[in-house]
């Protein structure tokens, strides 16, 4: 059995967070510079240029990507041949939560969490408590994937459990109508993460889940695959454009995960993830 010290979560969450905060991932990067490349109106082309110059700086200078901090979403995958041993701050879920603290001590990141949702609205005045969901998995490490989450474009997420016989096409439509009503709100361009399938949280969260996916990767399922592209197609030439201003960048990536489901349902999730797709992945 191995042994892993809450300690080490503690820090592998602090780091990741910091990391995500203030990098954006290569391939968000190259996306964007290839939309720089495709947009020929000046309005899309300045504020194309302004998220590339903002993404520069926030990495230089070791600061956030956006003032939105977002709430801090962890997926953590613990081997079953592993034991975690408590530390002063106390075990697994404690280790999560005081690493998301000090990150957001340590970064400065601003405090966005509200403790009662619909009376108090008290700020929590630390960021916390992070959203954590963890599976026990095979083998003997840790992998945590961290996604701070601002909620201008976790707003406009959307679930809708079509029936079956909505089909592709019923899905597709869902899909390119949830980000056409989001309009410029979520800071476009956006990645789209969707989810069909599962019972209705699961379809929530491989939804979330999606928008982590590598931006430019290929769904393995040719049918998928299509169905992306379809709606990342669809999606563009809503007109939206980068910040909102017009073009032909409305989304970076259209990423579809599936799980399988209820012989009566067919659940459709779209969550939506701002150009500051901001997410950072570890193991122990
Ligand atoms: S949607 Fe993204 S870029 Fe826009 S304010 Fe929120 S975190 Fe910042």
């Amino acid at each position: 059995m191995r042994i892993i010290r809450a300690n080490e979560i503690l820090e592998l969450t602090r780091r990741l967070i910091l990391d995500a905060e203030f990098n954006i991932g290569v391939d968000v990067r190259a996306a964007l510079e290839a939309a720089l490349k495709r947009e020929t109106a000046q309005p899309a082309r300045l504020a194309l240029e302004q998220i590339l110059e903002n993404q520069r700086i926030a990495s230089e200078e070791r600061t956030p990507l956006c003032q939105d901090t977002g709430m801090i979403v962890a997926f953590v995958e613990l081997g079953q041949d592993a034991r975690v041993e408590s530390d002063a701050e106390g075990g697994f879920e404690e280790a999560i939560q005081a690493g998301a603290r000090a990150a957001f001590y340590g970064g400065y990141l601003r405090a966005s969490v509200v403790d009662d949702p619909l009376f108090e609205r008290a700020n929590t005045r630390d960021n916390s408590p992070a959203v954590i969901h963890a599976r026990i998995v095979g083998g003997d490490r840790l992998r945590m994937l961290v996604m701070p989450k601002g909620f201008g474009s976790e707003n406009m997420s959307a679930i809708r459990m079509l029936p079956p016989s909505a089909g592709r096409e019923g899905a597709a439509d869902f899909i390119v109508d949830t980000v056409r009503r989001a309009g410029s709100k979520p800071c476009p361009p956006t990645i789209v993460g969707v989810g069909i399938g599962g019972t209705f949280e699961q379809c929530a969260l491989i939804a979330k889940k999606a928008t982590a996916r590598r931006v430019g990767s290929v769904h393995p399922d040719p049918r998928y695959a299509a169905l992306e592209d379809e709606c990342l197609a669809r999606v563009n030439a809503l007109g939206i454009g980068p910040a909102g201003y017009g073009g032909f960048t409305t989304s970076l990536a259209v990423h579809i995960d599936h799980a399988p489901t209820h012989i009566a349902g067919m659940p459709v999730a779209v969550n939506i993830v701002c150009h500051a797709s901001r997410h950072a992945e570890g193991y122990i």
